[in-house]
């Protein structure tokens, strides 16, 4: 009721909640108002200011029990007023991460009550596929199920639509399918070398599908089973993630030679290089030792810290790149070695994947496991 902000308004607000009492005053983005005040870039905000002083009286001046709730929600509590944060005020933070997979199934359950869904569709198996989705996302996992099974004329929501749910709200509409070409085959390598690499290393989360169907950008695509702890990663699981994303580049060059590697890897390289980096600036994994050479950024819009200190000086910054190449390099190298070993099933599964233009986890196993022996990887499926 109360859009908008302005000292009378929040008094009226606190006026109201008294005659009501007991009763809870929820503020959501709390951060509009509350944010720390005289650090703005582009001036103050006498408007705001007000109105956040306002609030501050007014949350102290409850005497005894009043029986009124205050809660606020922000995505921003690193950038809240301290004043705002102190004891008698906000004094207690709620984290509300993204939910595990108890979580997901109950959200799940919510937005499932006004769906059609088939008998065949367990809400178990859609929580376990969905690590990381918040609730928003899963929401809106169930609409496009939804949307996809009416365009299909189906009289409920099946697996199949899930599926390409997941998929699309992941990775992002789907493309038509490329002709047989060169560059399709070239592709199939690409994603047969990223999956082979995941497969083999046994740090390395398992391998759920492989596809050659374009989606959003991704020409052809390997999905692996998401880590439901994304909490703690290994050094070995860092390096085993480095070596699968440099497994698409390593067959590339391993089957058609240095010259005919492709921009394909591009998004790979990027995505590997931030990882080695953070592994020695961040999380103290190389020779450099146990130190935090990094912090992470992100307060730059309050206007404290406009410049990045860096905590180390120009020889250490010689000696980390070093320590983030020797890293990739390795990796690399690891992965070439990976690709040339298994350089059989390597052209098989290439095969089988333009014909059939996705591999699912299980069979893609079960082939390997013909040529060479598959690292048991049961710990990394979540248990409900
Ligand atoms: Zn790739």
């Amino acid at each position: 009721m109360f859009v908008g902000v302005g000292a009378s308004r929040v008094r009226d607000l606190f006026k109201k909640a008294k005659d009501n009492a007991p009763c809870i005053i929820f503020i959501d983005e709390i951060d509009a108002v509350g944010r720390q005040r005289g650090a703005g870039i582009g001036g103050g905000n006498d408007e705001r200011e007000q109105t956040l002083n306002q609030l501050l009286t007014e949350m102290d001046g409850f005497e005894g029990n009043t029986g009124i709730i205050i809660i606020a929600a922000t995505n921003r509590p690193d950038v809240l007023d301290s004043a705002l944060l102190r004891p008698g005020r906000f004094d207690r933070q709620v984290t509300v991460d993204a939910p595990d997979i108890k979580g997901r199934l109950e959200v799940l359950q919510v937005h499932a009550r006004n769906k059609k869904l088939d008998a065949s569709v367990s809400l178990d198996a859609i929580a376990r596929r969905t690590p990381g989705f918040t609730g928003a996302d899963l929401a809106n996992l169930l609409n496009e199920a939804a949307i996809l099974t009416a365009r299909r004329r189906k009289e409920a929501i099946t697996l199949l639509e899930i599926d390409d749910a997941v998929d699309r709200v992941v990775a992002g509409m789907e493309g038509t399918p490329l002709v047989d070409s060169k560059s399709k085959r070239l592709i199939a390598y690409h994603e047969i070398g990223h999956a082979l690499v995941g497969t083999l290393l046994k740090d390395h989360d398992p391998v759920q599908k492989v596809t050659l169907i374009p989606r959003g950008q991704a020409q052809g695509l390997t999905w692996f089973m998401p880590n439901e702890e994304q909490g703690l990663i290994s050094r070995s699981q860092l390096k085993a993630r480095i070596t699968g994303a440099l497994g698409g580049r390593a067959a590339e060059e391993v089957i058609f030679g240095p010259a005919e590697v492709t921009t394909g890897a591009g998004g790979d390289l990027q995505q590997l290089s931030g990882m080695a980096r953070q592994m020695v600036t961040r999380f103290g994994m190389s020779d450099l030792g146990p130190l935090s050479l990094e912090s992470q950024q992100g307060e730059v819009f309050l206007g404290r810290d406009w410049t990045t200190r860096s905590e180390y000086s120009e020889s250490i910054a010689c000696r980390i790149d070093a320590q983030v190449r020797a890293i990739a390099e390795e990796c690399y190298d690891n992965a070439k070695k990976i690709i040339r070993e298994h350089r059989s099933v390597t052209d098989r599964l290439v095969d089988l994947l333009i014909e059939k233009e996705t591999i699912d986890g299980e069979e893609f196993r079960q082939i390997v496991a013909e040529y060479t022996v598959v690292p048991d990887k049961s710990q990394f499926v979540p248990q409900l």
